[in-house]
């Protein structure tokens, strides 16, 4: 388990430096408007200085090889032009040419007691949280644009509205997930944790300690356990850099747990995940179900809530929707299904849809 407090000097006497295990590379041919957001928002990729990094190893083996066995490959399944001309002309075009919404009118940011979690959405994946005196934000996008993806919404709470930050978790390397300009905004010098291989895209925002997790990896940060949990999908920023990591965060304090399930399809998985921790609180994506390259790497929002199930937490919080068009379904169909399926599974005191900047406690 990695101690933030000790980790510079673990990391000084060390000076060890990261090493990148290389997975085998899969054939990778992403769809026209992944590759204008790989344009747009491109990242320097050289191996820094040397990472305060000391992945700890699972308590629980974990035998079926999931790293390899959940890296989905980025080969698009067949019809993939035609799918992405229909995303082009009925998702993409009419979000560009229609006026952004305007942010919602927030009262603050309510402050959680000692002993509740507080879950603000920020939008997309993005949300700050507030668990055993922490102050934490995970997957911050303040981005209007990704290439020529629009965000729909003026974001309704800027960093400049939140409390200080502690810490700061990032669950994958994706543009939508991992925002530079958004993450340089809220770097004080405090620690941020990532997957391993992430570290060296985040390496010149300003972060005090740069901590690379395995699956299944920890980090301690005073009173809170933070576990990369494995997730099906795939990590790489660009093309190439097939080796970084990826996942979601298990956020264990002394007495209650919040999670966040990064990006992901619906795998066994969410079984082991929910036996590692007695889950309140899960966030849960919901959308871009409907992708032009028909790679099953999202969850739509019935699979979201059998995950929710799988994973035994008391209470849901979806994300990834009503943000930036990734798929081709219309934008509100995630949270109109989601709300309906919770209805259906009598869900509805435990299914909790927010409004971009509002904050549940729990
Ligand atoms: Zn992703």
């Amino acid at each position: 388990m990695v101690n933030l407090a000790s980790a510079v000097t673990t990391a000084k006497r060390n000076e060890a430096k990261t090493v990148l295990s290389q997975a085998p590379q899969a054939l990778s041919i992403p769809s026209y408007w992944e590759i204008a957001i790989m344009i747009h928002d491109s990242a320097p990729d050289q191996e820094g200085p040397a990472l305060i990094s000391r992945p700890g190893r699972m308590r629980i083996p974990f035998t079926r090889g999931l790293k390899h066995e959940n890296h989905v490959g980025l080969l698009p399944t067949e019809g993939w032009r035609k799918r992405n001309l229909q995303f082009i002309g009925d998702i993409l075009i009419p979000t560009i040419l229609a006026p952004r919404k305007p942010k919602r009118e927030i009262n603050g940011v309510p402050l959680a007691q000692s002993d509740q979690i507080g879950v603000t959405w920020l939008g997309h994946a993005g949300f700050f949280g507030q668990i055993a005196g922490v102050n934490l934000i995970i997957d911050p996008n303040w981005a209007l644009w990704h290439g020529p993806v629009k965000r729909i919404r003026h974001p309704s709470l800027w960093a400049s509205d939140l409390p200080p930050l502690d810490l700061v978790l990032i669950t994958h390397a994706h543009f939508d997930h991992l925002h530079l300009p958004s993450l340089r905004r809220i770097a004080r010098g405090q620690p941020i944790i990532v997957p391993q291989g992430v570290g060296s895209v985040v390496k010149r925002c300003g972060f005090g300690q740069i901590v690379e997790l395995e699956t299944w990896g920890q980090a301690q940060f005073k009173d809170l356990k933070m576990t990369l949990t494995p997730a099906r999908h795939w990590g790489a920023r660009m093309i190439h850099d097939t080796h970084r990591g990826f996942g979601g965060y298990l956020i264990e304090g002394p007495e209650r747990t919040l999670f966040h399930c990064g990006d992901s399809s619906m795998f066994e998985g969410f079984q082991e995940i929910g036996q590692r921790a007695r889950i309140d609180v899960a966030l849960m994506p919901i959308g871009a179900y409907d992708a032009p390259s028909g790679r099953p790497v999202h969850m739509n929002p019935e699979e979201a809530l059998d995950a929710f199930a799988m994973l035994g937490a008391d209470y849901m919080i979806p994300m990834h929707h009503e943000t930036f068009p990734l798929g081709s379904e219309p934008i509100h169909e995630p949270a109109e299904r989601l709300a309906y399926e919770a209805a259906q599974r009598h869900l509805e005191d435990r299914v909790r849809i927010l409004h971009e900047g509002e904050t549940a406690l729990f």
